[in-house]
Protein backbone atom coordinates (compact mmCIF):
# COMPACT_ATOMS: atom_id res chain seq x y z
CA UNK A 1 0.00 0.00 0.00
CA UNK A 2 1.39 3.11 -1.04
CA UNK A 3 1.12 6.55 1.05
CA UNK A 4 0.72 9.82 -0.55
CA UNK A 5 0.59 13.43 0.26
CA UNK A 6 -2.12 15.59 -1.49
CA UNK A 7 -1.81 19.06 -1.31
CA UNK A 8 -4.64 21.12 -2.83
CA UNK A 9 -4.23 24.47 -3.28
CA UNK A 10 -6.42 27.73 -2.43
CA UNK A 11 -8.76 27.79 -5.77
CA UNK A 12 -9.14 24.10 -5.66
CA UNK A 13 -11.03 23.94 -2.17
CA UNK A 14 -12.85 27.79 -2.51
CA UNK A 15 -16.53 26.59 -2.72
CA UNK A 16 -18.64 23.65 -1.20
CA UNK A 17 -18.41 22.42 -5.28
CA UNK A 18 -14.56 22.58 -5.45
CA UNK A 19 -14.06 20.66 -1.89
CA UNK A 20 -17.30 18.26 -2.62
CA UNK A 21 -14.51 17.28 -6.40
CA UNK A 22 -11.41 17.21 -4.31
CA UNK A 23 -13.21 14.68 -1.66
CA UNK A 24 -14.12 13.26 -4.84
CA UNK A 25 -10.44 12.61 -6.18
CA UNK A 26 -8.91 11.49 -2.47
CA UNK A 27 -11.68 9.20 -2.39
CA UNK A 28 -10.95 7.98 -5.77
CA UNK A 29 -7.49 7.43 -4.50
CA UNK A 30 -8.16 5.33 -1.46
CA UNK A 31 -10.64 3.03 -3.06
CA UNK A 32 -7.00 1.45 -4.63
CA UNK A 33 -6.45 1.15 -1.52
CA UNK A 34 -3.73 4.05 -1.20
CA UNK A 35 -3.19 5.85 2.26
CA UNK A 36 -3.88 9.62 2.12
CA UNK A 37 -2.67 12.24 3.86
CA UNK A 38 -4.61 16.13 2.19
CA UNK A 39 -3.23 18.97 3.43
CA UNK A 40 -4.99 21.93 2.20
CA UNK A 41 -5.13 25.67 1.67
CA UNK A 42 -7.32 28.59 3.03
CA UNK A 43 -9.94 29.42 0.18
CA UNK A 44 -8.44 31.48 -2.21
CA UNK A 45 -8.50 35.20 -1.09
CA UNK A 46 -8.96 34.41 2.80
CA UNK A 47 -5.82 34.49 3.98
CA UNK A 48 -5.24 38.34 1.66
CA UNK A 49 -8.90 39.12 3.58
CA UNK A 50 -7.56 38.51 6.75
CA UNK A 51 -4.71 40.60 6.16
CA UNK A 52 -6.93 43.07 5.40
CA UNK A 53 -8.87 42.97 8.47
CA UNK A 54 -5.42 42.94 10.72
CA UNK A 55 -4.17 46.22 9.15
CA UNK A 56 -7.45 48.00 9.39
CA UNK A 57 -7.34 46.76 13.42
CA UNK A 58 -3.98 48.53 13.70
CA UNK A 59 -2.75 50.55 11.26
CA UNK A 60 1.25 50.45 11.96
CA UNK A 61 2.59 46.92 11.33
CA UNK A 62 0.23 44.25 13.40
CA UNK A 63 1.73 41.83 16.15
CA UNK A 64 3.15 39.09 14.26
CA UNK A 65 1.72 36.70 17.03
CA UNK A 66 -1.74 37.89 16.79
CA UNK A 67 -1.16 37.98 13.30
CA UNK A 68 -0.53 34.08 13.09
CA UNK A 69 -3.41 33.46 15.24
CA UNK A 70 -5.76 34.89 12.24
CA UNK A 71 -3.92 33.98 9.51
CA UNK A 72 -4.19 30.34 10.50
CA UNK A 73 -8.13 29.85 10.98
CA UNK A 74 -8.46 30.17 6.95
CA UNK A 75 -7.47 26.52 6.87
CA UNK A 76 -8.84 25.55 9.48
CA UNK A 77 -12.08 26.47 7.48
CA UNK A 78 -10.89 24.14 4.61
CA UNK A 79 -9.62 21.12 6.96
CA UNK A 80 -12.90 21.09 8.43
CA UNK A 81 -15.20 21.46 5.47
CA UNK A 82 -13.25 19.20 3.13
CA UNK A 83 -13.29 16.18 6.30
CA UNK A 84 -17.10 16.73 6.30
CA UNK A 85 -17.08 16.13 2.59
CA UNK A 86 -15.35 13.15 2.48
CA UNK A 87 -17.14 11.39 5.48
CA UNK A 88 -20.23 12.42 3.17
CA UNK A 89 -19.06 10.05 0.60
CA UNK A 90 -18.62 7.30 2.81
CA UNK A 91 -14.84 7.55 3.27
CA UNK A 92 -13.74 8.22 7.01
CA UNK A 93 -12.02 11.64 7.34
CA UNK A 94 -10.47 13.25 10.45
CA UNK A 95 -9.04 17.19 10.32
CA UNK A 96 -5.57 18.36 11.92
CA UNK A 97 -4.68 21.72 12.27
CA UNK A 98 -0.63 22.10 12.53
CA UNK A 99 -0.81 21.92 16.27
CA UNK A 100 -2.78 18.72 16.54
CA UNK A 101 -0.12 16.82 15.00
CA UNK A 102 2.65 18.56 16.25
CA UNK A 103 4.23 20.37 13.30
CA UNK A 104 6.93 21.79 15.92
CA UNK A 105 8.41 24.88 14.89
CA UNK A 106 10.65 27.67 15.63
CA UNK A 107 9.02 31.37 17.50
CA UNK A 108 9.71 33.49 13.83
CA UNK A 109 5.87 34.32 13.81
CA UNK A 110 4.59 34.89 10.12
CA UNK A 111 7.37 32.78 9.26
CA UNK A 112 8.76 30.06 11.14
CA UNK A 113 10.73 27.19 9.57
CA UNK A 114 9.51 23.83 10.76
CA UNK A 115 11.64 21.73 13.11
CA UNK A 116 9.90 18.51 13.71
CA UNK A 117 6.72 16.56 13.14
CA UNK A 118 5.21 13.48 15.19
CA UNK A 119 3.74 11.56 12.88
CA UNK A 120 2.50 9.35 15.68
CA UNK A 121 -1.24 11.04 15.50
CA UNK A 122 -1.26 10.17 11.96
CA UNK A 123 -0.47 7.10 11.33
CA UNK A 124 -2.61 5.92 14.27
CA UNK A 125 -5.04 7.21 11.92
CA UNK A 126 -4.26 5.82 8.88
CA UNK A 127 -3.85 2.68 10.55
CA UNK A 128 -7.66 3.24 10.94
CA UNK A 129 -8.48 3.63 7.47
CA UNK A 130 -8.98 7.31 7.75
CA UNK A 131 -8.21 9.44 5.18
CA UNK A 132 -6.16 12.56 7.21
CA UNK A 133 -6.62 16.01 6.26
CA UNK A 134 -3.93 18.51 7.50
CA UNK A 135 -3.81 22.61 7.79
CA UNK A 136 -1.22 23.80 5.60
CA UNK A 137 0.85 26.37 6.27
CA UNK A 138 0.65 26.37 10.05
CA UNK A 139 2.27 24.61 13.23
CA UNK A 140 3.22 25.31 16.93
CA UNK A 141 5.78 26.56 19.17
CA UNK A 142 7.58 24.65 21.68
CA UNK A 143 5.90 27.25 24.01
CA UNK A 144 2.26 26.32 22.10
CA UNK A 145 1.94 29.50 20.30
CA UNK A 146 0.33 29.15 16.92
CA UNK A 147 2.80 30.05 13.94
CA UNK A 148 2.34 30.07 10.12
CA UNK A 149 5.23 29.52 7.79
CA UNK A 150 4.96 32.40 5.10
CA UNK A 151 2.43 32.99 2.59
CA UNK A 152 2.29 29.89 0.41
CA UNK A 153 3.32 28.11 3.24
CA UNK A 154 1.09 25.14 2.28
CA UNK A 155 3.13 23.60 0.04
CA UNK A 156 6.20 22.99 2.66
CA UNK A 157 3.73 21.61 5.06
CA UNK A 158 3.06 19.11 2.16
CA UNK A 159 6.80 18.25 1.57
CA UNK A 160 7.49 18.04 5.34
CA UNK A 161 4.62 15.54 5.86
CA UNK A 162 5.97 13.81 2.88
CA UNK A 163 9.30 13.49 4.36
CA UNK A 164 8.19 12.71 7.93
CA UNK A 165 5.52 9.93 6.78
CA UNK A 166 8.15 8.40 4.15
CA UNK A 167 5.45 9.32 1.03
CA UNK A 168 5.84 7.58 -2.33
CA UNK A 169 5.14 10.90 -3.90
CA UNK A 170 4.00 14.17 -3.06
CA UNK A 171 1.09 15.67 -5.18
CA UNK A 172 0.97 19.08 -5.39
CA UNK A 173 -2.72 20.08 -7.09
CA UNK A 174 -3.00 23.32 -8.21
CA UNK A 175 -4.85 25.53 -11.12
CA UNK A 176 -2.28 24.43 -13.76
CA UNK A 177 -1.90 21.09 -14.93
CA UNK A 178 1.91 21.12 -14.22
CA UNK A 179 5.10 23.31 -15.23
CA UNK A 180 5.17 24.84 -18.56
CA UNK A 181 8.63 25.39 -20.38
CA UNK A 182 6.89 29.18 -20.28
CA UNK A 183 4.03 31.12 -19.12
CA UNK A 184 1.44 29.53 -21.93
CA UNK A 185 -0.18 33.41 -21.54
CA UNK A 186 2.74 34.80 -23.33
CA UNK A 187 3.59 31.90 -25.33
CA UNK A 188 0.58 29.92 -26.56
CA UNK A 189 2.58 26.87 -27.71
CA UNK A 190 4.32 26.33 -24.36
CA UNK A 191 4.45 23.09 -23.45
CA UNK A 192 3.76 21.10 -20.33
CA UNK A 193 7.20 18.97 -19.26
CA UNK A 194 6.68 15.53 -18.00
CA UNK A 195 9.75 15.88 -15.49
CA UNK A 196 11.76 18.87 -14.29
CA UNK A 197 14.59 18.95 -12.06
CA UNK A 198 14.30 20.19 -8.81
CA UNK A 199 17.55 22.23 -9.85
CA UNK A 200 15.44 23.36 -12.35
CA UNK A 201 12.64 24.11 -10.28
CA UNK A 202 13.89 26.05 -7.71
CA UNK A 203 15.82 28.35 -10.91
CA UNK A 204 12.52 28.61 -12.03
CA UNK A 205 10.99 30.04 -8.69
CA UNK A 206 13.36 32.20 -7.71
CA UNK A 207 13.37 33.51 -11.62
CA UNK A 208 9.63 34.21 -10.65
CA UNK A 209 7.76 31.06 -11.42
CA UNK A 210 5.05 31.28 -8.75
CA UNK A 211 3.78 27.15 -9.58
CA UNK A 212 5.95 26.02 -6.45
CA UNK A 213 6.88 28.25 -3.08
CA UNK A 214 10.54 27.74 -3.03
CA UNK A 215 11.10 26.39 -0.18
CA UNK A 216 8.98 23.46 -0.95
CA UNK A 217 10.90 22.68 -3.81
CA UNK A 218 14.44 22.78 -1.34
CA UNK A 219 12.78 20.95 1.04
CA UNK A 220 11.70 18.12 -1.71
CA UNK A 221 15.52 17.94 -3.28
CA UNK A 222 17.10 18.05 0.06
CA UNK A 223 15.19 15.18 1.54
CA UNK A 224 14.95 13.47 -2.38
CA UNK A 225 10.86 13.18 -2.22
CA UNK A 226 9.32 12.91 -5.62
CA UNK A 227 7.20 15.87 -6.14
CA UNK A 228 4.32 16.05 -8.58
CA UNK A 229 2.34 19.29 -9.63
CA UNK A 230 -1.31 18.91 -11.30
CA UNK A 231 -4.41 20.12 -12.09
CA UNK A 232 -7.40 20.15 -9.49
CA UNK A 233 -9.54 20.56 -12.77
CA UNK A 234 -8.08 18.08 -15.32
CA UNK A 235 -7.06 14.39 -15.90
CA UNK A 236 -3.63 14.35 -16.27
CA UNK A 237 0.19 13.01 -15.30
CA UNK A 238 0.91 16.66 -14.46
CA UNK A 239 5.10 17.36 -14.17
CA UNK A 240 7.62 15.60 -11.99
CA UNK A 241 9.86 17.25 -10.24
CA UNK A 242 12.69 14.60 -8.94
CA UNK A 243 16.77 14.23 -9.61
CA UNK A 244 18.38 13.76 -12.71
CA UNK A 245 17.70 10.49 -14.46
CA UNK A 246 19.56 8.98 -16.94
CA UNK A 247 17.21 8.35 -19.21
CA UNK A 248 15.66 12.08 -18.38
CA UNK A 249 14.82 14.35 -21.08
CA UNK A 250 18.63 16.04 -22.28
CA UNK A 251 17.32 19.60 -23.17
CA UNK A 252 19.90 21.90 -23.42
CA UNK A 253 17.07 24.34 -22.20
CA UNK A 254 14.22 23.11 -20.93
CA UNK A 255 12.20 26.28 -19.75
CA UNK A 256 12.12 30.07 -19.99
CA UNK A 257 11.29 32.00 -17.03
CA UNK A 258 10.37 35.83 -16.62
CA UNK A 259 9.72 38.58 -14.46
CA UNK A 260 8.23 41.46 -14.65
CA UNK A 261 8.72 42.93 -11.39
CA UNK A 262 12.15 44.64 -12.03
CA UNK A 263 14.14 48.34 -12.32
CA UNK A 264 17.82 48.65 -12.90
CA UNK A 265 19.55 51.72 -11.03
CA UNK A 266 22.94 52.72 -12.29
CA UNK A 267 25.45 55.52 -10.52
CA UNK A 268 27.62 56.96 -12.50
CA UNK A 269 31.28 57.97 -12.02
CA UNK A 270 31.64 56.48 -8.64
CA UNK A 271 35.93 57.15 -7.33
CA UNK A 272 37.49 53.26 -8.18
CA UNK A 273 38.78 52.27 -5.28
CA UNK A 274 38.38 49.87 -2.52
CA UNK A 275 34.91 49.35 -0.13
CA UNK A 276 33.12 50.98 -2.96
CA UNK A 277 30.33 48.44 -3.34
CA UNK A 278 30.12 48.03 -0.33
CA UNK A 279 29.28 51.59 0.40
CA UNK A 280 26.99 51.50 -2.27
CA UNK A 281 24.89 48.01 -1.45
CA UNK A 282 24.87 48.36 2.60
CA UNK A 283 22.66 50.87 3.01
CA UNK A 284 20.06 49.62 0.32
CA UNK A 285 20.40 46.50 2.65
CA UNK A 286 19.99 48.52 5.16
CA UNK A 287 16.45 49.64 4.26
CA UNK A 288 15.80 46.07 3.84
CA UNK A 289 15.88 46.27 -0.18
CA UNK A 290 17.04 43.05 -2.19
CA UNK A 291 18.90 43.37 -4.62
CA UNK A 292 19.10 40.78 -7.82
CA UNK A 293 21.85 41.25 -10.73
CA UNK A 294 24.96 43.33 -10.39
CA UNK A 295 27.48 44.78 -12.72
CA UNK A 296 30.20 47.25 -11.96
CA UNK A 297 32.72 48.63 -14.78
CA UNK A 298 35.68 50.13 -14.86
CA UNK A 299 36.14 53.40 -17.35
CA UNK A 300 39.56 54.42 -18.33
CA UNK A 301 39.59 57.50 -16.15
CA UNK A 302 39.61 55.38 -12.94
CA UNK A 303 36.26 55.97 -12.11
CA UNK A 304 33.82 52.95 -12.44
CA UNK A 305 29.70 52.76 -12.77
CA UNK A 306 27.55 50.39 -11.03
CA UNK A 307 24.45 48.93 -11.98
CA UNK A 308 21.78 46.80 -9.91
CA UNK A 309 17.98 45.77 -10.19
CA UNK A 310 15.83 45.08 -7.20
CA UNK A 311 12.10 44.24 -6.78
CA UNK A 312 9.96 47.30 -8.96
CA UNK A 313 8.18 48.30 -5.65
CA UNK A 314 11.65 48.99 -3.87
CA UNK A 315 12.63 51.45 -6.93
CA UNK A 316 11.78 54.87 -6.05
CA UNK A 317 13.02 54.08 -1.95
CA UNK A 318 16.56 52.84 -3.95
CA UNK A 319 16.43 55.75 -5.98
CA UNK A 320 16.30 57.61 -2.81
CA UNK A 321 19.07 55.85 -0.88
CA UNK A 322 21.47 56.07 -3.57
CA UNK A 323 21.05 59.57 -4.47
CA UNK A 324 22.43 59.81 -1.13
CA UNK A 325 24.92 57.68 -1.53
CA UNK A 326 26.12 59.86 -4.77
CA UNK A 327 26.50 62.16 -2.62
CA UNK A 328 28.75 60.97 -0.05
CA UNK A 329 31.07 59.14 -2.59
CA UNK A 330 31.25 62.30 -4.62
CA UNK A 331 30.15 60.38 -7.33
CA UNK A 332 29.07 61.80 -10.77
CA UNK A 333 25.28 61.03 -11.28
CA UNK A 334 22.30 58.19 -10.46
CA UNK A 335 19.92 56.98 -13.44
CA UNK A 336 17.44 54.01 -13.32
CA UNK A 337 15.06 52.58 -15.10
CA UNK A 338 11.29 51.13 -13.73
CA UNK A 339 10.32 49.84 -17.48
CA UNK A 340 12.78 46.59 -17.39
CA UNK A 341 11.96 42.25 -17.35
CA UNK A 342 14.08 39.93 -16.68
CA UNK A 343 14.20 36.85 -18.86
CA UNK A 344 15.85 33.76 -18.09
CA UNK A 345 16.46 30.44 -20.13
CA UNK A 346 17.01 27.36 -17.69
CA UNK A 347 18.94 24.02 -17.91
CA UNK A 348 21.11 21.19 -16.40
CA UNK A 349 21.41 20.55 -19.91
CA UNK A 350 23.93 23.85 -20.27
CA UNK A 351 26.33 22.35 -17.81
CA UNK A 352 27.99 20.07 -20.62
CA UNK A 353 27.44 22.45 -23.63
CA UNK A 354 29.11 25.82 -24.90
CA UNK A 355 27.75 28.30 -26.86
CA UNK A 356 24.21 27.97 -25.23
CA UNK A 357 24.74 31.65 -24.11
CA UNK A 358 25.81 33.37 -26.88
CA UNK A 359 23.10 31.40 -28.70
CA UNK A 360 20.62 33.17 -26.55
CA UNK A 361 22.01 36.91 -27.51
CA UNK A 362 22.08 35.82 -31.33
CA UNK A 363 18.49 35.26 -30.98
CA UNK A 364 17.58 38.40 -29.29
CA UNK A 365 19.86 40.51 -31.34
CA UNK A 366 17.95 39.11 -34.69
CA UNK A 367 14.97 40.15 -33.08
CA UNK A 368 16.85 43.84 -32.81
CA UNK A 369 16.17 43.65 -29.50
CA UNK A 370 18.87 45.34 -26.90
CA UNK A 371 20.19 43.62 -23.89
CA UNK A 372 20.63 45.73 -20.97
CA UNK A 373 22.21 43.61 -18.28
CA UNK A 374 23.33 39.98 -18.05
CA UNK A 375 24.05 37.46 -15.78
CA UNK A 376 24.57 33.82 -15.87
CA UNK A 377 24.93 30.63 -13.46
CA UNK A 378 25.91 26.95 -13.76
CA UNK A 379 22.64 26.35 -15.45
CA UNK A 380 20.51 29.33 -16.07
CA UNK A 381 21.27 32.59 -18.13
CA UNK A 382 19.37 35.71 -17.85
CA UNK A 383 19.30 39.10 -19.28
CA UNK A 384 17.45 42.15 -18.05
CA UNK A 385 15.31 43.95 -21.68
CA UNK A 386 13.77 46.48 -22.04
CA UNK A 387 9.88 45.82 -20.78
CA UNK A 388 8.47 46.41 -24.12
CA UNK A 389 10.06 43.39 -25.19
CA UNK A 390 9.07 40.69 -22.96
CA UNK A 391 7.02 38.76 -24.95
CA UNK A 392 8.63 38.62 -28.46
CA UNK A 393 11.96 37.90 -26.30
CA UNK A 394 10.22 34.78 -24.75
CA UNK A 395 8.67 33.43 -27.85
CA UNK A 396 11.82 33.63 -29.98
CA UNK A 397 13.47 31.77 -27.27
CA UNK A 398 10.95 29.43 -26.93
CA UNK A 399 10.75 28.72 -30.88
CA UNK A 400 15.12 29.11 -30.72
CA UNK A 401 15.65 26.54 -28.34
CA UNK A 402 13.20 23.97 -29.95
CA UNK A 403 11.01 24.02 -26.66
CA UNK A 404 7.73 23.03 -28.49
CA UNK A 405 8.49 19.57 -29.19
CA UNK A 406 8.84 16.59 -27.53
CA UNK A 407 12.96 16.49 -26.94
CA UNK A 408 14.00 13.07 -26.77
N1 LIG B 1 -3.15 30.34 2.80
C1 LIG B 1 -1.76 30.66 2.78
C2 LIG B 1 -1.48 31.72 1.72
O1 LIG B 1 -2.38 32.14 1.01
C3 LIG B 1 -0.90 29.47 2.60
C4 LIG B 1 -1.01 28.79 1.25
O2 LIG B 1 -1.94 29.03 0.51
O3 LIG B 1 -0.13 28.00 0.93
O4 LIG B 1 -0.37 32.15 1.60
MG1 LIG C 1 -1.85 29.53 -1.85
Amino acid sequence: MAVFVYKFGGTSVDSVERIKAVAEKIKQARDQGDDIVAVVSAMSGETNRLTSLAKEMQQQQPIDREMDVLLSTGEQVTISLLSMALIDLGCPACSYTGGQVRILTDSMHTKARIREIDDKNIKADLGKGNVVVVAGFQGIDDKGNITTLGRGGSDTTAVALAVALKADECHIYTDVDGVYTTDPRVEPKARRLEKITFEEMLEMASLGSKVLQIRAVEFAGKYNVALRVLSSFKEGGGTLITYEESQMERALVSAIAFNRDEAKLTITGVPDLPGVASKILCPIADKNIEVDMIIQNIAADSTTDFTFTVHRNDYQKSKEVLKQVCRDLGAKQVTGDDSIVKISIVGVGMRSHAGIASNMFKVLADEGINIRMISTSEIKISVVVDEKYLELSVRALHEAFGLEKENV
